[in-house]
């Protein structure tokens, strides 16, 4: 995972198709693992999906060996919440399954700020 095409990308995946710059997108950070852009529906004022380059569809797909990985994302998302100035309150989330709401099987995660939340979520 040092490139912008690891050796998993799937050609199907529009995530991996955002990575790869082959589908614009609004990115807010890349790196050689991961990268973020601007979700096109926003359902805040901020809403950025943070993806791993490395395809797999979500959380119980990630084999162990990416642990550092996946703890590597949530390092990032916290790195953007305090330069998106949303450390009073924001959101992370994973959906995980279609049942979760997940509607694009390469893993992300959800940064959403600017406005207060309710819990329980829907
Ligand atoms: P989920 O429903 O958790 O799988 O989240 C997928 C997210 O991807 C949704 O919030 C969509 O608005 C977002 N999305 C879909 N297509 C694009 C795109 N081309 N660029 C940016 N965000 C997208
Ligand atoms: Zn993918």
């Amino acid at each position: 995972m040092t490139n912008s095409t690891p050796e998993n990308f799937n050609e199907n995946c529009l995530f991996c198709k955002i990575g790869a710059k082959k589908i614009a997108s609004k990115l807010v950070y890349e790196d050689p693992d991961l990268f973020a852009f601007e979700d096109i529906s926003p359902q805040a004022p901020v809403h950025i999906l943070l993806c791993p380059r490395k395809h797999f569809e979500a959380l119980h797909n990630a084999p162990p060996e990416d642990q550092a990985l996946l703890g590597k994302l949530l390092m990032v998302a916290a790195k953007l919440a305090a330069e998106k100035n949303l450390l009073s309150g924001y959101r992370t989330v994973f959906n995980n399954g279609s049942g979760a709401g997940q509607s694009v099987f390469h893993l992300h995660l959800h940064l959403l700020g600017g406005r207060n939340f309710r819990w329980p979520p829907g």
